[in-house]
């Protein structure tokens, strides 16, 4: 086995052992990258001269942390300070940050070894990945199809080898989605949990900073870095923070688990919903009591997630304006065409869309129609689920209504593609943490089962997930890129 296809554990226990250095480890990865990348297009940047001399320096150093030494990724929408940070648009096309994200100076701090950005929907808006200015990633299962998004780059990268453990960021599903397309493991903490410090904002309300990796082990390692209270983010909270691995426990005896009876209804590929019920008889033979639940409110959701979102989204926006970072019209006569103009040129037709929308429900008149109905509807939606925890400790859905779907199947039609996040969206509306893990394969491609929490309750997911890991081997499952 090369190194390039060990898990971050796995390559942890190496250096450890002083079996291989982290100088040897990156080689490999650079080795994996050379071999698949052109085919998948993860990465926006990539740093090899950069990440050889981290790793020389860690390996001078010796071992500091459960990540020290080891490559990793982040979504390009995670500032990191000397490397470009574009969000996949043209505005931030030559975009190098002074400073990194909470999360990125944590991975540093604890040695690991960044070496590259990834790809994403431009400004996290999407599902697929095909929104990125630059060009979109392909799925290592099936290159003809998406990664999901719009993570989809961290997603690709990870499940490929290409590096074993990556961030992206989750708004409606960001991380959730392409994981299950990707056949990975993906976590999206419990708003609050991780710092948004320095990660660009699309929807202040909903985003939150989570993990990539190909088993649940290693997530609960990186969580245990990235997690926890940040002066810099006042909305970040600094409550206590277990051990993760503590979690990694193959007994979830008594474990009570709810599953949403409009999570299985039509819409749902038969696949999918197959697989997650295999899933659950799983969980029931493994000790845990499995009943079916209602969330009444879920069909408003999306709705009332794309309102929030965009008038979310339509503020943040709004300090791209040639001034500050990035791209600027200097032919423009005045301020106020140069603003104009440099938004017109940098932004693409989605973002656009989405700031139009998002102004036009925070104007006067519609405010109170739109999107003070949305949060209405958020608060419903989060009541829906405290009752269910009232009485279970964890929720199981599907990810997603389809498996992976083939490049530019869904591009000319955004209602449809909006339709992705279905089973993903009302998890952020409510705040909670979320995690999708391998639990089957439907026509070749991966099937992604979601975990969700109370509050602040990662633990749970990650125990969960890693029971259903333990007693199962979808995880192993790699593709064949058509290389080895
Ligand atoms: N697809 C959803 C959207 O476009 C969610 C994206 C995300 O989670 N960043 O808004």
């Amino acid at each position: 086995m090369d190194l390039y296809e060990l898990t971050l554990h796995e390559l942890q226990e190496k250096l450890y052992n002083k079996q291989v250095s982290s100088e040897e480890i990156v080689k490999s990865v650079f080795a994996r990258i050379k071999e698949v990348e052109d085919k998948m297009q993860a990465f926006i940047t990539l740093d090899e001269e950069g990440a050889l001399d981290r790793a020389r320096k860690y390996d001078a150093r010796g071992n500091l942390s459960s990540i020290a030494g080891i490559p990793y990724g982040l979504k390009d929408i995670i500032c990191s300070q000397g490397m470009k940070t574009t969000c996949a648009s043209k505005i931030l096309d030559n975009f190098v940050p002074f400073y990194d994200a909470t999360v990125a100076a944590r991975l540093k701090e604890a040695g690991g070894v960044l070496i590259g950005k990834l790809n994403m929907d431009e400004f996290a808006m999407g599902s697929s990945t095909e929104q990125s200015a630059f060009f979109p990633t392909r799925n290592p299962w099936d290159l003809e199809r998406v990664p999901g998004g719009s993570s989809g780059g961290s997603a690709a990268a990870v499940a490929a080898c290409e590096i074993p453990f990556a961030l992206g960021t989750d708004t409606g599903g960001s991380i959730r989605q392409p994981a299950s397309f990707c056949g990975v493991v993906g976590l999206k903490p419990t708003y609050g949990r991780v710092s948004r410090y320095g990660v660009i904002a699309y929807a202040s309300s909903l985003d939150q900073v989570g993990v990539f990796s190909r088993e649940v082990r290693d997530c609960a390692l990186v969580l245990n870095i990235i997690a926890g209270g940040d002066p810099l983010d006042s909305t970040c909270v600094d409550i206590e923070k277990p051990d993760y691995t503590a979690f990694l426990k193959d007994n979830i005896k008594g474990l009570k688990i709810a599953y949403p009876r409009e999570y299985f209804q039509e819409g749902i590929e038969r696949g999918i919903k197959d697989a997650v019920k295999q899933a659950l008889l799983k969980y029931e033979e493994l000790g845990a009591i499995v009943e079916e639940v209602s969330l009444p409110h879920s069909e408003y959701a999306l709705p009332a997630y794309y309102l929030v979102a965009t008038a979310e989204a339509s503020a943040n926006l709004a300090r791209f304006d040639g001034v500050r970072y990035g791209l600027r019209d200097f032919e423009a006569e005045n301020v106020i065409q140069m603003f104009s103009s440099t938004r017109a040129a940098g932004f693409g037709d989605e973002v656009k869309m989405r700031i139009m929308l998002g102004t036009y429900a925070l104007s006067s008149g519609y405010y109170d129609a739109y999107y003070l109905k949305a949060l209405k509807v958020r608060r419903l939606i989060k009541n829906d689920f405290d009752k269910v925890f009232n009485d279970f400790d964890l929720i199981v859905a599907p990810t997603t209504p389809t498996t992976a779907f083939k490049l530019g199947e869904q591009t000319g039609d955004p209602l449809t593609l909006y339709m992705n996040d279905i089973l993903t969206v009302p998890i952020n509306m409510a705040g909670l943490p979320g995690m999708s893990i391998p639990c089957g394969f439907a026509e070749g491609l991966p099937v992604g089962m979601q975990l969700i929490g109370k509050p602040f309750d990662e633990g749970t997911l990650i125990k969960a997930a890693y029971a259903f890991e333990q007693n199962t081997d979808y995880h192993t499952a790699r593709p064949d890129l058509g290389v080895k």
